[in-house]
């Protein structure tokens, strides 16, 4: 007899439901997924105890005829793909066939649709025993579908022994429908636990209705403190908003990736967004950001994983130099003249502009109110006025802009962002006016981020120093990374590098940035090849360079209890407006905050 035989479907469904369905969240991504792809306007998400008890996902879609039921609990049955060549430029969020059976089979799992607008009955279909039957009956149902999964992993307990406490479980699964609510706009969500309506996510298409979502799902100091950027190329689109420096997280959990539609999460991604915060974030904080990314299905494969979590580009090298290159441009930008500026242009071109070139247009309002917004802070007690809504904040860049735009109707035409310095408070703050009221200013952390700006455009236009090293440095290395080195020697001469390959695994480093003369250069080498093997690019050594400025820009700025005159006071405004990223220090703090007439106005009860 032969020892080999056929597993049960069930069996079969359990073990992909292994790789699949992890935990109440892993159902909802399944099912909302679904409903998403049959086209609903609005999904309703209703579940108890974290979801182990029970998960009913009713959509309004395009729903389901009665013999299609037993095919779409069935593993490898599918209706968004035929043929090899469909899944190389696949559209839909699925398109694997099993995410229902594997539900199926580790849980009690109903599936009630009508795919009619007619009046007519739909039909409730649910599974059972080893061979996974399905039973169906007529049972009434608009047109769409309702997934209601019982008592997940009741027949799997060692996958139950992992369930979390139910609001572990519940924030995993709330996390998820955040994320697809961030995926598609246009398309309403609500959420409730337990009884309890927590989410009511209304559909939107405006500009402003985006923003009032992801205000909602990241928080409205998020929304606060972040810039909306748009680049557009033939061949790819990046949108959506990014936090400012002064808006960074201790954990990277403010941080949301689609592509196409889909949330990823990917090294090469990260890498890129990192590599462009480096130079304005403090050490170990993370940016936040929701981005998202367009290009050609065909450019991109999604089925590298189960879950879809990972995808693999094509040409992985020119995407994450286009994500570099979009944010370090938006983040580079951010200085105190800016803003209203690109809000008096952004204003007549529907508040981005989007060019071939990959020009990138700010949302200022939102970078102004964040300025403002940290003023919190400054004054203890006084509490930051509240956010502007959407609207009210295009009003307010409106007026800005009328100041900028029309200076022949406004006697303060000639007064820069920044304002004139009026006085210097405890040898630590500038305090200057300007249009809209007040300025204050970190003289110290200003004028370190200038200092540091000047000292990287000499390096730029001088070149770096670099010197032979006394006793050359062989490095054992792989045979892939001596290739690597070899290819890359260009790179390495530009950044005063000089390493040769010595043998077959063996490279030799010649000469280094006299800069980097106290560090571990060795150490540097190794990682900048890692990084030049993963991403394909690398910028380690300047960010090396970058940090020993930044300290010399440190040591060499103004100290607090320095006296300015108002001439050196207004000096250093005007610089500020000069310089890119002027509106932090190198350690990602703030360096000047508004306080505009109406905020001092509340703060003295005085209406007008
Ligand atoms: P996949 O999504 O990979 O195709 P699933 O097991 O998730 O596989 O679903 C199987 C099929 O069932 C889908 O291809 C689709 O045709 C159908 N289906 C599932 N959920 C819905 C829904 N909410 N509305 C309409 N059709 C659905
Ligand atoms: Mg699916």
């Amino acid at each position: 007899m032969s020892r080999i035989h056929l597993l049960s479907p069930r069996l079969a469904n359990q073990i992909a439901a292994g790789e699949v369905v992890e935990r109440p969240a892993s159902v909802v991504k399944e099912v909302l997924e679904n409903s998403l792809d049959a086209g609903a306007t609005r999904v309703d998400i209703d579940v108890e105890a974290g979801g182990s008890k029970l998960i009913r996902i009713r959509d309004n879609g395009g729903g389901m005829a009665a013999e299609d039921l037993p095919l779409a609990l069935a593993r490898h049955a599918t209706s968004k793909i035929a043929s090899l060549e469909d899944l190389e430029r696949v559209g839909s969020l699925g398109f694997r066939g099993e995410a229902l059976a594997s539900i199926g089979s580790v849980s009690r799992l109903t599936l009630t649709s009508n795919c009619a607008d007619d009046g007519s009955q739909g039909s409730c279909a649910a599974c059972e025993g080893r061979e996974m039957e399905v039973q169906l009956k007529p049972a009434p149902h608009p047109r769409g579908t309702t997934v209601e999964v019982r008592d997940l992993f009741f027949n799997t307990p060692a996958r139950r022994k992992f369930l979390r406490t139910e609001k572990t479980e519940f924030n995993h699964l709330e996390e998820v429908v955040k994320r697809l609510a961030l995926s598609r706009f246009d398309v309403g969500f609500s959420l409730r636990h337990n009884g309890r309506v927590l989410h009511n996510l209304l559909p939107g298409h405006s500009q402003a209705e985006r923003q009032r979502r992801v205000a909602t799902v990241c928080g409205p100091a998020f929304m606060d403190q972040a810039l909306y950027l748009e680049t557009d190329l033939p061949q790819f689109r990046l949108w959506g908003w990014v936090g400012l420096p002064t808006f960074s997280r201790s954990q990277a959990d403010l941080q949301y990736f689609f592509v196409n539609g889909r949330i990823i999460r990917d090294r090469l991604v990260a890498h890129a967004v990192k590599q462009a915060y480096r130079d304005v974030l403090y050490h170990g904080r993370h940016p936040a950001f929701v981005l998202y990314l367009e290009l050609d299905p065909g450019q991109v494969d999604v089925n590298v994983h189960p879950t879809k979590h990972e995808v693999r580009f094509r040409d992985g090298r020119e995407v994450h130099n286009f994500i570099f290159s979009s944010l370090h441009r938006a983040l580079a930008d951010v200085r105190p003249g800016d803003p209203p500026a690109d809000a008096a242009a952004g204003l007549e071109e529907g508040m981005t502009v989007d060019t071939a070139t990959g020009e990138i247009s700010h949302q200022a309002g939102l970078a102004w109110g964040g300025q403002r917004g940290s003023a919190a802070g400054a004054f203890g007690g006084y509490r930051a006025p509240a956010s502007p809504a959407p609207g009210q904040a295009r009003e307010q860049l409106r007026d800005y802009g009328r100041v900028l735009a029309l200076p022949e109707v406004n006697s303060e035409e000639e007064v820069p962002p920044l304002g004139y310095a009026l006085a210097q408070l405890k040898g630590i703050y500038i305090l200057a006016e300007n249009a809209r009221g007040m300025v204050l200013v970190d003289m110290h952390a200003a004028h370190e981020r200038i200092t540091y700006e000047r000292l990287k455009t000499a390096r730029a236009s001088e070149g770096i120093r670099s010197q032979p090293l006394l006793v050359p440095r062989a490095v054992a290395v792989s045979q892939r990374e001596v290739q690597v080195a070899a290819e890359h020697g260009a790179l390495f001469q530009r950044l005063g590098m000089v390493v040769e390959v010595a043998g077959e695994e063996s490279l030799v480093i010649r000469q280094i940035p006299v800069a980097l003369r106290d560090s571990d250069v060795e150490q540097l080498l190794r990682d900048v090849l890692a990084d030049l093997i993963e991403f394909g690019s690398s910028d380690r050594i300047e960010s090396h360079l970058d940090e020993i400025l930044s300290t010399m820009a440190c040591h060499g700025s103004v100290r607090a209890n320095r006296r300015l005159t108002i001439p050196e006071m207004n000096a250093l405004l005007r610089d500020m407006e000069e310089t890119e990223r002027a509106g932090q220090c190198n350690h990602g703090r703030p360096t000047w905050t508004q306080i505009s007439l109406e905020d001092l106005d509340k703060l003295f009860l005085r209406g007008r």
